[in-house]
């Protein structure tokens, strides 16, 4: 079948009339107006062609336009549905690459971690230019003058492949970047940006671009193992990194009555976030106050932020 056709329509309108010529009562109106069509889809009219038609003799006769029947008339929005479809699509992608390129200013301007550049990798790291020639660079560390990036080991010959390699969370794998960075000047980036040396900036949406992980989420908070190392709260910390906060609970609670005071602040940590267990701010205060009272200085800040939402007037400060 061909893609782009132009079938004849079909009238919209089919009222019987009787026929001048033989008085047959199967004279009626038909279409052989031709319309482009993409597929089914109609996108403009050709011509438009009425005639009214004598199924019993064959008699014809023409019909204008402004003649027919204001509902065929009204029917005619039906030949510019791919059109209106054309316009829309277009417009939209054309309003897209406005507010990409609007995006990307403001990621050079208000540059965050990971933000994901793509570049031509001769410009961008200096080296001679392949075939394969586009790469990753990924936003590791900025400050007000500089900006920091992982280089990706990878080098693409086409924009859509960096796609698939993003969509199948390749930059996740270890030796995805190199180990060495490289640092630029803000400006140097900007006019990077500007010679399109860097052709595209994008900022990852939940660690993802393309639907794959392109970042490792951020690690959870940092444990307390303490200066003296107390077997169950190193435990705990071992759990509570692979995410096992049943058990990670279960240890530090030991640690916690063996009167350890960062196994008591681990505990209280968790009973507050609700890690492991359901969030219990009764628990989180009693278990941070023991640690406070052991002189314990994380467990002191913690203690007083917690005490902020949750009411510590009954806790034996002493
Ligand atoms: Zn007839």
């Amino acid at each position: 079948m061909l893609l782009f056709n132009t079938a004849a329509a079909d009238v919209f309108y089919k009222k019987q009339k009787t026929c001048p010529h033989c008085h047959s009562e199967h004279f009626s109106l038909s279409n052989h107006s031709k319309v482009l069509r993409f597929s089914i889809l109609p996108i403009i009219p050709l011509s438009i062609n009425y005639q009214h038609q004598c199924d019993a003799c064959g008699y014809t006769s023409a019909v204008s336009w402004y003649s027919l029947p204001p509902l065929e008339l009204a029917s005619f929005i039906k030949y510019f549905i791919g059109l209106v479809l054309i316009v829309y699509i277009l417009t939209k992608a054309i309003l897209g690459i406005h507010e990409q390129a609007d995006n990307e200013i403001r990621y050079l301007n208000e540059p965050k971690k990971f933000d994901t550049y793509f570049v031509y990798s001769d410009k961008f790291t200096g080296e001679p230019k392949r075939i394969n020639n586009l790469k990753v660079a990924q936003l590791v560390e900025f400050d007000d003058k500089s900006m920091t990036f992982r280089v990706a080991n990878y080098t693409y010959k086409y924009n859509k492949d960096i796609e698939i390699a993003m969509r199948t969370s390749m930059l996740v794998q270890d030796d995805y970047f190199s180990s060495k960075t490289m640092t630029f000047t803000k400006q140097q980036v900007k006019q990077f940006y500007e010679d399109n040396s860097i052709y595209k900036i994008m900022r990852p949406e939940l660690y993802s671009l393309y639907g794959g992980f392109v970042m490792h989420p951020p690690k959870p908070k940092p444990l307390y193992a303490g200066v003296k190392l107390d077997k169950h709260n190193q435990q705990g910390i071992t759990y509570f990194k692979d995410g096992q906060f049943k058990e990670a609970l279960e240890s530090f609670t030991l640690s916690a009555k063996g009167g350890y005071s960062w196994g008591q602040l681990n505990l209280g940590q968790m009973y507050r976030d609700g890690q492991g267990t359901e969030v219990n701010n009764e628990k989180a205060a009693y278990w941070l106050n023991k640690a406070t009272l052991q002189g314990n200085p994380k467990a002191k800040i913690e203690l007083a932020e917690l005490c902020l939402s949750y009411d510590c007037s009954k806790l034996n400060t002493q």
